[in-house]
C-alpha cells in the first residue's frame, strides 16, 4: 500500500495551528497527506491575548483551544512533547522525553519520521544576559507564565491593601522593562487592574498607590513604529499615570529594584521582562541548519530552510528576507498568518511538484491598545504604502479584528460569529475582571 506524504508541523501557535488546520482541511481529510502537528502544551491561545490573561481582563479558558479537539475536527494529528533535537539524513525530528509536574517521566524520547517538516516554535523574552533578569523578572512569554503573573498581582494586591489597613507603607512598584507594543499595552492592562480593584472588596488600596513605570533604553518608546504614534503613545500612558523612562538601559535587576546603566535605583516589587525576542537555543543545534545570532533559522523567501529543501520555518523562529529591505520580517502575529497561508500554498503544490511560492510580507499597520481606555494606531495604503494615523473606536475595531481573523482561520467565519456573539455576552454577565 502506498504511504501518505507525511507533513509534520512544529509548533501550534498563531501560524503553525493556522497551517494545519487548512492542512488537514484540504489534504488530511482527502486523505491526499497525513498531517501531524507537534506541540509542547496540550491546548492553544494566540500569544498577543497574554498580556489580557496576565492583567485579568481576559479570561484565558474561554479563548483556549484544545489541539486534540481541534485536531479531529479537522483532519491532522496531534502529538504532546517538545522538539529537541533533527536527523535529517533519518527525517526524524527527535522529541524530548515528557515527564508529568512532579518530573517523573510518562512517554520516553521518541522520534517522529517526516517527508515535509515545517518550523514554527515561535521565540521568548531576550533578557540579554542582563544579571538578575532570570532570577527576578516576570516573562509574558506562555499561558503559564501568564497566569502565574496573575496570581502574584492578586497577591500584591491583598498584601498592600492589608498594610494599608494597617497604616503601614504601601506603595505597589511595578516595573515593566522594555517599551515595545507589549510593555506599553501591559502598562495600560495594569492601570485598569489598579482601577477597578477596589470596587472588588480591596478598599484600602487606590490606584495611585500602585506605581507602574515602563522603562525604554532607546530615546523614544515603540521605537520600531513611526514617531508619531509613540508620541501619542507616550501622552496616553502619562495620562493614565504611567511613568515613562525612556534611553535608560537597565544592566541589573534585584529583587526589590532595578539598577540603570547610569547607576541610578528604581524601587520594583514586581519586575516585567518585555524587551527583545529570540528563537528557542535548540534550533542553533539542529543538525547544520543555518541560524543567525538570535537563534532563528534561516530561510529563503520561500520559507524554506537554506540548508535542507524539506525543511521550512516561519514566524517568530525563522529569519525571512525582505525584497528591497535589509531587515528579516518582523517577529509578528500578523507577519505568522500571512505565512502560514503562502505556505499552505506552497506545500500544496510542493505534492503536485509545482514550484514554492515566495513569501511577500504585506505590513497593513501597527496597532496599540490600551486596554478599555483607547487604541492608536497606523493603517499602511496597500496602493500609496503611506500610513495613515487612527485612533478610539476605529483603530480599536481594526485591532480586534486581527484575532477575530486567527479565529475565521481556525474555525471559519460562521463559528467565529458564534464565539464572536458568546465573548458579548460573557462580558456583560462576568465582571470585567478575572479575580481569582
Ligand atoms: C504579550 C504579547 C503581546 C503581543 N501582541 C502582539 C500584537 O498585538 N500584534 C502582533 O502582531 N504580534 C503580537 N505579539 C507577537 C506575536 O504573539 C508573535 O509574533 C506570534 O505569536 C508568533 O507566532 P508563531 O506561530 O511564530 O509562534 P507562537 O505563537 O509563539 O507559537 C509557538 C508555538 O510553538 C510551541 N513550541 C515552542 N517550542 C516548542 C518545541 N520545542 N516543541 C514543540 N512545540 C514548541 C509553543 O507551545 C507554541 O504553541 C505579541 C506577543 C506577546 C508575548
Amino acid at each position: 500500500m502506498e504511504t501518505l506524504h507525511h507533513i509534520v508541523v512544529v509548533g501550534g501557535g498563531a501560524g503553525g495551528l493556522e497551517l494545519v488546520t487548512s492542512l488537514g482541511d484540504k489534504l488530511g481529510r482527502k486523505q491526499k497527506a497525513r498531517i501531524s502537528l507537534v506541540d509542547a502544551g496540550l491546548t492553544h491561545v494566540w500569544k498577543p491575548l497574554l498580556h489580557e490573561v496576565a492583567s485579568g481582563s481576559l479570561d484565558a479558558n474561554a479563548n483556549e483551544i484544545n489541539y486534540r479537539a481541534h485536531a479531529r475536527k479537522h483532519h491532522y494529528e496531534f502529538q504532546l512533547g517538545r522538539m529537541s533535537g533533527l536527523d535529517r539524513a533519518n527525517k526524524h525530528i527527535i522529541i524530548a522525553p515528557f515527564r508529568d509536574e512532579d518530573g517523573q517521566e510518562v512517554v520516553p524520547e521518541r522520534r517522529l519520521q517526516y517527508d515535509t517538516l515545517v518550523i514554527a516554535v515561535g521565540s521568548t523574552a531576550n533578557d540579554f544576559g542582563t544579571p538578575g533578569a532570570q532570577e527576578h523578572c516576570l516573562f509574558l512569554d506562555s499561558l503559564k507564565q501568564a497566569r502565574r503573573f496573575h496570581n502574584l498581582m492578586l497577591n500584591a494586591f491583598l498584601r498592600k491593601n492589608h498594610e494599608a489597613l494597617q497604616g503601614q507603607p504601601h506603595t505597589l512598584n511595578i516595573s515593566i522593562i522594555g517599551a515595545g507594543a507589549t510593555g506599553v499595552e501591559l502598562a495600560a492592562e495594569l492601570r485598569l487592574a489598579s482601577r477597578e480593584l477596589p470596587i472588588y472588596g480591596m478598599n484600602h488600596l487606590k490606584s495611585s498607590d500602585v506605581s507602574i513605570s515602563v522603562i525604554e533604553a532607546a530615546d523614544r518608546i515603540l521605537p520600531a513604529l513611526p514617531g508619531r504614534l509613540s508620541s501619542a503613545a507616550t501622552r496616553e500612558l502619562e495620562r493614565q499615570k504611567v511613568q515613562v523612562l525612556t534611553g535608560q538601559p537597565v544592566s541589573e535587576v534585584r529583587n526589590d529594584r532595578l539598577i540603570m546603566k547610569d547607576g541610578t535605583e528604581l524601587p520594583s516589587e514586581m519586575t516585567i521582562w518585555a524587551a527583545g525576542i529570540k528563537a528557542p537555543p535548540f534550533l542553533a543545534e539542529l543538525d547544520g541548519l543555518e541560524t543567525n545570532r538570535g537563534n532563528q533559522l534561516i530561510v529563503e523567501q520561500t520559507l524554506r530552510t537554506t540548508k535542507d529543501p524539506d525543511i521550512f520555518a516561519f514566524g517568530d523562529c525563522a529569519a525571512c528576507p525582505q525584497p528591497d529591505s535589509d531587515r528579516p520580517v518582523p517577529p509578528r502575529a500578523q507577519a505568522a498568518h500571512q505565512q502560514a497561508d503562502t505556505l499552505f500554498k506552497t506545500l500544496c503544490h510542493r505534492l503536485e511538484g509545482k514550484e514554492a511560492v515566495p513569501f511577500v510580507y504585506n505590513d497593513h499597520g501597527s496597532l496599540i491598545n490600551f486596554s478599555k481606555y483607547t487604541t492608536v494606531g497606523n493603517l499602511m495604503g496597500n496602493l500609496s504604502g503611506r500610513s495613515m494615523y487612527i485612533e478610539g473606536k476605529v483603530a480599536r475595531l481594526f485591532y480586534v479584528s486581527l484575532y477575530r481573523m486567527h479565529q475565521v482561520a481556525l474555525h471559519g467565519f460562521l463559528r467565529t460569529g458564534v464565539i464572536w456573539l458568546m465573548d458579548k455576552i460573557s462580558r456583560a454577565m462576568h465582571p470585567r475582571l478575572k479575580l481569582h
